[in-house]
């Protein structure tokens, strides 16, 4: 995949200036909460954003300047959001990549839709990892009757998981035997999957990088995730967390993948650090990750301000995390019947910042915010976390 640069990124767009008789905005595919922080970065540095997300109450909506409220792929909608913004990135994967080629054609778009296209297919995400030199799960591609009969015993057992639109645990089923297979592939609506053997995992990590688009990339610190029914609950980030070897070829790897895609923006890659040590890589998300909020108190700088600057074209600097951090999850089953969980309790601790998205019903699985905890020790961001925990009824980890 040797693909020029996008030239255009090259152009910087200074905050607070004006383009082309309006001040300089910045746009987002998508209205959730990743596109709420990214709103939140964008303005706190001078630019005025819009928004295209067809929920009239969406969480970035609601914050930004502009809120092109059609789909994604709604031509006076794209025109809309191109006619505003000097610059348009994305926040969900699942952004239809035309509209993406549409955006690109007039205006700079990052990350490119050729790297969301692929990220956003898991067949096509493990070819590029494998071309990356970075080692996947055993799996094969199956979109046709004949794959599913070529399965090898050695795959068993294993996940079916489709090839598209699959996230937070959905559009996965585990599978024991062919028979299983089969039933789930047909639960599945024979759509294009992977099916993945099931790898005894020790730890789940991920890295988060920034890369301009001048081929300039930092880094942040090796995450450390806890995810329960496929949902990230808790990650955890400071010295130790992870083994430094395993760390340090997780954030090579991680590299790899985005130099090899030619990326522009902020990537994260998701690993598997498996029973005997080693490392194996399992997907990536083109944009800011739930596993990076932690940035916004831990580090000198957020992904999202980092994602600004590579849209922006401003120059990116090495993160430095300050404090050692731990994230939890705030998911809609933490909430009751009526009013809100006990944040006032919960603000009592050291260390503690709420972040909610502004979405006014909690339901179960709905990812209602996150609570960052940040200390001046690993042991002590951790008991506070508990603390908090066992506050807000979360299982303890
Ligand atoms: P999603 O796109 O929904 O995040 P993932 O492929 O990351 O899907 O799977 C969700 C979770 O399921 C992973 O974080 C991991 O805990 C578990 N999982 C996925 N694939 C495997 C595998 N091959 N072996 C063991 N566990 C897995
Ligand atoms: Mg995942």
């Amino acid at each position: 995949m040797n693909k020029p640069l996008n030239k255009k990124l090259h152009k910087v767009m200074l905050p607070g200036a004006v383009v082309n008789g309006q001040p300089a905005t910045l746009g987002v595919m998508g209205g959730g909460q990743l596109g709420r922080m990214f709103v939140h970065a964008a303005q706190s540095m001078g630019y005025f954003t819009a928004v295209l997300d067809p929920d009239t109450a969406s969480p970035a909506g609601l914050v930004s300047h502009h809120h092109i409220q059609t789909d994604y792929l709604d031509e006076q909608g794209l025109a809309q959001l191109m006619q505003r913004c000097a610059a348009i990135t994305t926040e969900f994967e699942n952004v239809p990549a035309p509209a993406l080629v549409t955006l690109g054609a007039h205006r700079p778009v990052a990350p490119g839709a050729d790297a969301v296209a692929i990220a956003q297919d898991r067949a096509a995400e493990k070819a590029h990892f494998v071309g990356c030199g970075v080692p996947v799960a055993p799996h094969a591609v199956i979109a046709k009757p004949e794959q599913l009969a070529a399965v090898s015993d050695e795959l068993f057992p294993c996940i079916l998981k489709t090839a598209r639109m699959g996230y937070d645990g959905k559009g996965q089923i585990r599978v024991k035997t062919r028979e299983e297979l089969s039933a789930a592939w047909d639960q599945l609506k024979n759509v294009p999957c992977v099916l993945e053997k099931m790898l005894p995992l020790q730890a789940e990590c991920s890295v988060i990088v920034a890369r301009g688009a001048d081929g300039q990339m930092v880094n942040f610190p090796v995450q450390l995730n806890l995810h329960r029914e496929g949902i990230l609950a808790v990650t955890s980030v400071y010295e130790g967390a992870v083994p430094a070897d395993l760390a340090a070829q997780a954030v090579a790897a991680t590299r790899a993948i985005a130099e090899g895609l030619h990326y522009v923006g902020v990537l994260c890659v998701e690993f598997f650090i498996l029973e005997g040590g080693q490392l194996v890589v399992n997907e990536m998300a083109p944009r800011p990750h739930n596993s990076g909020h932690y940035t916004l108190n831990a580090c000198d700088q957020s992904q999202f301000e980092l994602q600004v600057r590579t849209l922006a074209g401003l120059p990116l600097t090495q993160p430095r995390q300050h404090s050692p951090a731990i994230m939890l999850n705030l998911l809609g089953d933490l909430w009751p019947e009526s009013g809100t969980p006990a944040w006032d309790e919960v603000l009592a601790l050291p260390g503690t910042h709420l972040h909610l998205y502004g979405k006014l019903s909690a339901r179960p699985g709905r990812k209602m915010g996150h609570l960052n905890i940040t200390g001046a020790t690993p042991e002590a961001v951790r008991a506070t976390a508990l603390q908090a925990a066992a506050l807000l009824g979360i299982e303890a980890f």
